[in-house]
């Protein structure tokens, strides 16, 4: 056991930002405040990728054009993997090329199959400004890469086309939470 407490426990849950939101689609800043404020954005996204049931969470997603992701996912091994990321750089993604479903708590309910690296690694800086390298596989490494494009202002469905984009942008334009209008 270790005497830490979890990852958003003391955080907000925010409102998630959904497809269309101005900030998903344009890139964010990088940090440079590496104080309070800081810990508690990071704090806020763990307890709203919890609470939308979620494997990662960018910043721009609740709002804060900032480059800073927090994930919990597992790989294709069930290994956990758990923390968060300040000015990520996706350094490596290769090896072979996965379609496999992918869905986004922006868009939620939906998903499509997306092609994405087996492998990807990350690096960037912790909250406290350490430098920080995170390598994944598989599902993982899909999640990597799904919340450096976002930082990126890139969603899911731009890396779709044909049909399977027009398909999961009609039922986006369909979805309950759509924007009206
Ligand atoms: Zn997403």
């Amino acid at each position: 056991m270790r005497n830490r407490p979890i990852p958003g426990s003391s955080g907000l849950v925010r409102e998630m930002s959904l497809l269309g939101d101005p900030l998903l689609h344009r890139p964010c800043e990088n940090v440079t405040d590496f104080g309070p404020s800081l810990a508690k954005l990071i704090e806020d996204m763990f307890a709203t990728m919890y609470a939308a049931q979620g494997v990662g969470l960018a910043a721009n997603q609740i709002g804060v054009p900032l480059k800073v992701f927090v994930y919990d996912c597992p790989d294709d091994d069930d290994v956990r993997h758990l923390g968060h990321v300040v000015n990520p750089e996706l350094v490596e993604a290769d090896g072979l090329t996965v379609r496999g479903p992918e869905g986004c708590l922006s868009l939620p309910g939906l998903e499509a199959g997306t092609e994405r690296f087996d492998h990807a690694v990350v690096e960037g800086l912790t909250m406290t400004g350490d430098p920080v390298r995170i390598a994944g596989t598989g599902w993982f490494a899909r999640c990597l890469q799904h919340e450096c494009d976002h930082l990126e202002g890139t969603v899911y469905p731009d890396r779709l086309t044909g049909l399977r984009r027009s398909r999961l942008l009609r039922a986006a334009r369909r979805a309950p939470w759509a924007r009206q209008g």
